[in-house]
């Protein structure tokens, strides 16, 4: 990266990285975490807001059902142990966008620990040279809830040059804090433990995970150390960067720095930094001697959780398939590759979609194919979503079916694709109006053809009725290519067999 320090290679390989990530996730609710204020977003500025999220005085929080068991659900998801009891704790610190002064949040009895995900070492290769045995299982030390709090206007309005205003609607919106392990060691395994991360969370329906709007936000501890040393080094926290890919660059330039440093004779200052996306540089925001003593106490307006046996039963029944064993299912049931139950589970919706259409087809194996050959590749190139596409997983099922049973080539197919883009129409309504464009299957035609080739390649025919079997295919391609692609191969294959085998 030409932003960072240069740092050569031989240097970067004398260091090890130590990661972990804090991801807030906002919780799908349709009232806040304590107080039936609407989560809506983009609503105007401080109208969904009441005396308890307003912090003012005497007023209480009643603790949301609903936000409790989204935290549990995706905690499950996470492979999470559910705590029976919880302790919600107040977290002091004055910000202007915290009306109370503190936030309620949990601190040393959280809702769920002792969570992992598993990441595949191989992402990023070609589907190709997956390999299945290369994961990597980061731990997940806690799941918390909290509430979220407002936030700081500094544009947008009249005089925002002078002044900043502030927004309360998203105070008090339910959030998870989901706390990893220090086991990451690269920046690679931070973007693909966030990509397994997001998927997992998506899968549950607990959050739409936007982060555009805010509703997934990750901080980065990063520290490095030389490589066979057990004592990590001093970390530095890298806070509210909004993409995976801008995490990645950030754990990227502070590797370097903090080599940089070292190598140099000097020490890592523990700190808070923020990540300037457009320089591809991070910059101090407050050191270790300015950081926050939170006071942490138990909230006394608050009983402690309770979340029992009979309660996380109820919550575990709505847990749904989630990616990695679904990719497992799907690939033993419809004999599909690692590469395409890959793809094909991406969002719950796609793999959904895929499996209503691989139900019904004659070849599931081919509706996959066309997915990721036919139909992915035309949807990125005009930057469709899959939810967006004129073809419907119907339609890729119908022509499926179609190339199975020899009415179309695959050229046809292709043909009829470009088509259904052009006019943004589904395949079956094109298919139809094209007049069924049935391969030729006037065997007269072929007939002739053959006769021709077996006529101008004696040798050929020579070694086929010798026993070379294979010398077929030589035939097969060269009918193909007179017919331009257009004539059914089964049926050239028929005619072929029978004048050789004659
Ligand atoms: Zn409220």
């Amino acid at each position: 990266m030409a932003t960072t320090a240069a740092v050569s290679e031989d240097l970067l390989a004398k260091y090890e990285p130590v990661i972990g990530l804090e991801v807030h996730v906002q919780l799908l609710t349709a009232s806040k975490i304590f107080c039936s204020c609407s989560t809506r977003f983009g609503d105007p500025p401080n109208t969904n807001v009441c005396p308890v999220c307003l912090g003012l005085p005497g007023a209480l929080p009643v603790l949301n059902r609903k936000a409790v068991e989204f935290a549990a659900l995706a905690a499950m998801a996470l492979e999470c142990r559910i705590n029976h009891v919880s302790i919600f704790a107040r977290k002091n610190y004055f910000y202007p966008d915290l009306p109370k002064g503190y936030q309620i949040s949990q601190y040393d009895k959280p809702l769920a620990e002792f969570g992992f995900i598993e990441i595949d070492l191989n992402e990023g290769k070609t589907n190709e040279s997956k390999t299945s045995g290369s994961k990597k299982k980061i731990g997940i030390t806690r799941l918390h809830l909290e509430e979220d709090a407002g936030k700081s206007l500094h544009e947008g309005f009249a005089d925002a040059d002078a002044k900043t205003a502030i927004d309360l609607n998203r105070t008090g919106v339910p959030l998870a804090e989901i706390v990893s392990e220090p086991d990451m060691r690269s920046p690679e395994e931070a973007y693909e433990y966030l990509t397994r991360l997001k998927e997992v969370i998506l899968y549950t329906g607990v959050s739409d995970c936007n982060m555009e709007e805010g509703s997934l936000r990750c901080d980065a501890n990063i520290s490095v150390r030389p490589r066979g040393q057990k004592e990590f080094g001093t970390k530095t926290e890298v806070k509210n960067v909004n993409s995976f890919r801008f995490i990645k660059q950030a754990l990227e330039y502070e590797i370097e720095r903090h080599i940089g440093i070292i190598e140099g004779g000097g020490r890592i200052t523990q700190e808070t930094r923020l990540y300037n996306a457009h320089e591809g540089k991070t910059h101090g925001m407050r050191s270790k001697e300015q950081a926050h003593d939170y006071r942490y106490f138990p909230e006394p307006d608050l009983l402690p959780l309770v979340v029992d046996e009979r309660w996380q039963a109820a919550i575990r029944a709505g847990l749904p398939e989630l990616p990695e064993a679904r990719r497992r299912r799907m690939m033993k049931e419809y004999g599909i590759t690692a590469g395409d139950a890959h793809t094909l589970t991406l969002t719950r919706a796609m793999a959904d979609r895929f499996e209503s259409a691989a139900r019904t087809a004659k070849n599931p194996k081919r509706v996959a194919n066309l997915v990721q050959s036919e139909l992915l590749g035309r949807l990125k190139a005009q930057g469709l979503e899959l939810e967006q596409s004129p073809i419907s997983m119907a339609g890729v099922t119908v022509s499926a079916d179609l190339v199975e049973s020899g009415a179309i080539s695959g050229k046809m197919l292709k043909d009829l694709y470009d088509l259904c883009f052009e006019r943004n129409q589904d395949f079956p309504a094109v298919y139809e109006e094209q007049g069924r464009p049935e391969q030729s299957r006037d065997t007269s035609a072929l007939e002739k053809l053959a006769d021709e080739l077996i006529a101008a390649n004696p040798k050929q025919v020579e070694q086929y009725r010798a026993g070379k079997k294979t010398m077929i295919g030589f035939f097969v391609g060269q009918v193909m290519k007179a017919s331009k692609g257009q004539a059914n191969p089964q049926l050239v294959n028929d005619v072929l067999t029978k004048k050789l085998e004659g």
